[in-house]
């Protein structure tokens, strides 16, 4: 075998939700760097410039690498949006990375007030669900498309203070293999990334805490929490022909905290 390009990602087109910064930043700042054309997009549109701007300054020289394009993933408007400039700034989608989520309510259940539960079912679940219905169609055309939804260890395990986010994050695994079934046919590989604690701001209220932090990390093999930059490779991986016959699948990645 001489083919030395297993997690190549030229020629590809990924958009990434919530890539103005942590994780989303991280895999798209990765993906670029492997070859691949990204549209980064949060909610505010100045950052959004800002990291396509970072983005092309490293990889750009022979041609706009990234694009931004500003979208909360709430709004299916916005979505829409996303997807028809996405396809107007480079033609196609390959590899659609469903990254951004919330979780307005951290507390026992019992006091999770219904409007904070809805929002998170809504955007990190049923947001998610309407962005690959969007993206879906042209992967089934092309009979090629990966699809990875960042969900996370919570989605695993009990928890007493992030339950509704928790039950979001097992909904993503079950999306996820929901679409390896209906789209495997079409060549469409559908997987989930799930994180442990990582040091980013969503999770600041958590690695802040000295006493959450000890929990989380005590019984890790690794005994840290994890950067950014170490869930990258996964999406790399799983946006690549590496990662071509994976499917349906949640790849933990939490530095062993959830095997003790
Ligand atoms: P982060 O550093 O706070 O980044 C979140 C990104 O999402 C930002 O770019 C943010 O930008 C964007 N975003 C937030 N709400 C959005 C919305 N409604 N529409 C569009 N973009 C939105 O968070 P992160 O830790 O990297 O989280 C990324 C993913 O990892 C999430 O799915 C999270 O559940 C998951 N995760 C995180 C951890 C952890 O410990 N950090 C662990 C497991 C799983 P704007 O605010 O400008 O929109």
């Amino acid at each position: 075998m001489t083919d030395t390009s297993l997690f190549d990602l030229t020629g590809k087109v990924a958009v990434i939700t919530g890539s103005t910064k942590g994780i989303g930043k991280a895999i798209a700042y990765r993906m670029a760097q492997h070859g691949a054309k990204v549209v980064i997009s949060s909610r505010k549109a100045d950052l959004c410039d800002e990291v396509a701007g970072e983005i092309n300054a490293a990889f750009g020289k022979n041609g706009k690498v990234a694009v931004p394009i500003a979208c909360n993933i709430s709004y299916k408007e916005q979505l829409e949006n996303l997807v028809a400039k996405s396809r107007e700034a480079f033609g196609k989608i390959d590899v659609l990375v469903c990254n951004a989520a919330v979780n307005p309510y951290a507390g026992p259940m019992a006091n999770c007030p219904d409007d904070a539960f809805d929002k998170i079912m809504s955007v990190n679940v049923r947001s998610n669900v309407w962005l690959c219905n969007l993206v879906v169609p042209e992967m089934k055309a092309r009979k090629d498309g990966s699809i990875i939804i960042v969900s996370s260890i919570g989605g695993l395990r009990g928890s007493n203070i992030l339950g509704a986010y928790c039950i979001s994050k097992a909904a993503d695994f079950q999306l996820v293999r929901n679409l390896a079934v209906e789209y495997g046919a079409d060549n469409i590989r559908a997987n989930a990334i799930a994180p442990g604690l990582i040091q980013t701001d969503f999770a600041r209220y958590l690695w802040e805490n000295p006493d959450i932090l000890k929990v989380s990390t005590a019984n890790a093999p690794l005994k840290r929490i994890g950067q950014p930059d170490e869930i990258a490779g996964m999406a790399v991986f799983l946006a690549s022909k590496g990662g071509g016959f994976a499917t349906g699948q949640q790849f933990v990645l939490d530095g062993g905290a959830t095997i003790t």
